[in-house]
């Protein structure tokens, strides 16, 4: 099918941007990679009068250390957030989990923004920035404001943007000296969604794990995090014990829902298998 009709714009600043959207409200949309939003149109999911491309804003583009965090413009696209070394350094886990988001077509169209924005449940981007207690910068009418991720992902595909707000950015903070990091996911073919996935941050300690922060994705309206089970794996060796406690607390602290893909019990029974597999390789790896 082709898209409804649509008028196009583009525009040349953030400010400019604003103003489109405060002016044309719910009758616009913002265009960035297109890669969830051109689908969408052209199977009459939505059907927009207006597309404002955010491509030109250059302001929203770039990668910068500053003020103790990584900032992560909302038009980095997947591509170079797997490959800019300021990522590789500050940030690892994201660079660990662009390999899994589609295919190089999509990721050297998509953005960071985009896949924010979008809240698709089974994104690995939404989950990373969970996992590394990260911030968003949203622009809209009334001035710039960050929202914890953790508070962000408000449902399915549902976020707290307002309307007339703009994801300009993702901030996250450097990781230090002590962090560690694992990402896995489990999809039926290299590429595809993925039926669970875990995104997972954490710190060595003294004899294990000092702090670690576990964010599953694909198995609910959005990316969750487990608490409980992260509590069982921090403060001593990461013997067998300590991961049968942790796969168990995944009962509490996940409810997953069935999907195309799988039934609850078996999304819970291969997000226990993922965490299985992703915390023993970042022990193996920190030598916890
Ligand atoms: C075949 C295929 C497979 C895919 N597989 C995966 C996958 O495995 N994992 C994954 O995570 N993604 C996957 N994607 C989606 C891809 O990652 C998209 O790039 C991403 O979801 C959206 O980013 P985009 O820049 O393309 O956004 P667009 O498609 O341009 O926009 C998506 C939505 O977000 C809004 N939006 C965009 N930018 C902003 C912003 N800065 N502020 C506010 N709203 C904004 C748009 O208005 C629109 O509603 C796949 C896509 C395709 C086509």
């Amino acid at each position: 099918m082709k898209p409804a009709p649509f008028d196009y714009v583009k525009p040349a600043t953030l400010a400019e941007t604003l103003e489109l959207l405060a002016r044309h409200g719910d009758a616009a949309r913002v265009l960035a990679g297109g890669q969830s939003l051109i689908a969408t149109l052209a199977m009459r999911l939505s059907a927009p009068a207006l597309l404002i491309d955010i491509n030109g804003l250059a302001e929203l583009a770039g990668i910068v250390v500053a003020d103790g965090v990584l900032r992560l413009g909302a038009l980095v696209r997947h591509a170079r957030l797997g490959a800019a070394p300021a990522v590789a350094r500050h940030a690892p886990l994201l660079a660990r989990a662009v390999p899994h988001i589609a295919h190089a077509a999509i990721r050297n169209r998509g953005t960071l923004g985009g896949s924010l924005a979008f809240a698709d449940p089974a994104a690995e981007l939404p989950a990373c920035a969970l996992a590394l207690d990260g911030r968003l910068v949203l622009a809209g009418p009334g001035g710039t404001r960050r929202v914890a991720a953790r508070d962000f992902f408000t449902g399915l595909y549902q976020t707290a943007l307002a309307p007339g707000e703009l994801v300009t950015a993702l901030e996250v903070p450097l990781a230090g000296d002590d962090a560690c990091c694992g990402f896995d996911e489990l999809a039926r073919r290299q590429g595809d969604y993925a039926m669970v996935g875990l995104a997972a941050q954490g710190r060595r300690g003294a004899g294990g794990l000092a702090a670690l922060t576990l964010a599953f994705f694909g198995v609910g309206p959005g990316p969750v995090v487990a608490p409980r089970a992260g509590a069982a794996l921090v403060g001593g060796p990461l013997d067998p014990a300590r991961m049968q406690a942790a796969q168990a607390a995944l009962a509490d602290d996940l409810a997953p829902s069935s999907d195309l893909h799988a039934g609850a019990k078996t999304k819970l029974h291969l997000a226990r298998v993922l965490l299985g597999r992703v915390v023993s390789a970042m022990g193996a790896e920190s030598g916890a």
